[in-house]
């Protein structure tokens, strides 16, 4: 029956972020989705040189997709390629950070539960880091957004201990309470870690700002530092694991300062280039 068939087969924009070889010929792909989060999906014979799907369902690829349900995995039929966001495939550092976004949004999701937000701010993140002279700021960018579209959206203007409002001084990040203490309460609180101003006034910017605001900013290499430990010491305590690819990014990242491969029109991936 044509109806029932139907019934057997969905559609999904989908950007792929992780694949593992599955069987003989296939694949095993993960995908978040705009329609129903993120989907681990059977990709046939895609492993075959002759595959006319390959291409399409490689990573970081976003590409309309056509599902049939299965048993164990339902089974991509059909994959069109909507952008390849060929700039990631081309410069190691790029690459880099495209696997750790993907990485973290894998680990910040569950299957099977949209948030077209999340999956909208993905898409722009591997634009952006496609051709961001600086990948860091879209990368923090991510990172803050994705944690509070995930539910754990940082306290940044008030303190979390006594309420008051955050005032221009040595205030504290506490990865354990979610946000910010005041100078007052900072000191006493365990595992609380002093913010500079230069970094908390990022984080808030970033925080109430669309990104295209943000992109003027250039940030000092001591600025981009610390909100690179604070973003992550938050994130791989509230995951309770540190992505895997942050590694590969560290790895990529000194080969680079040691002039072993190209740093791109940026400069060095310390931002040497960038006004101070
Ligand atoms: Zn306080």
């Amino acid at each position: 029956m044509e109806s029932e068939r139907r019934q057997r087969l969905y559609r999904a924009e989908a950007v792929i972020i992780k694949r593992r070889d599955f069987g003989e010929a296939d694949r095993l792909v993960t995908c978040f989705t705009r329609e129903h989060g993120k989907l681990t999906l059977l990709a046939k014979g895609v492993r075959k040189i002759t595959s006319r799907k390959a291409g399409h369902v490689e990573l970081f690829t976003h590409a309309r997709l056509l599902v049939a349900k299965g048993r164990t995995w339902d089974i991509i039929t059909q994959a069109e390629c909507i952008q390849p966001f060929l700039p990631l495939r081309e410069d190691l550092q790029r690459t880099g950070y495209a696997y750790y976004a993907a990485e973290l949004l894998d680990l910040l999701t569950q299957e099977q539960d949209p948030n077209p937000e999340l999956f909208e701010l993905f898409l722009a993140t591997l634009e952006r880091l496609g051709r961001a002279e600086e990948p860091r700021l879209p990368m923090r960018y991510f990172e803050l957004h994705a944690m509070g579209l995930a539910g754990f959206q940082p306290e940044l203007f008030v303190c979390l201990n006594c309420q008051e409002p955050i005032r221009p001084a040595q205030n504290y990040f506490h990865v354990g309470r979610g946000g910010v203490l005041c100078e007052a309460c900072g000191p006493a609180a365990n595992g609380a870690r002093p913010i500079s101003l230069p970094a908390l006034k990022v984080l808030r910017y970033m925080q109430t700002h669309p990104y295209a605001e943000l992109e003027a900013l250039r940030l000092r290499p001591a600025v981009h530092a610390e909100l690179e430990e604070v973003l992550f010491q938050y994130l791989t305590y509230t995951l309770e694991r540190s992505p895997k690819s942050v590694q590969f990014l560290h790895l990529v990242r000194e080969r680079v300062n040691h002039g072993m491969m190209p740093a791109g029109p940026a400069g060095g991936p310390n931002g040497e280039s960038s006004p101070v």
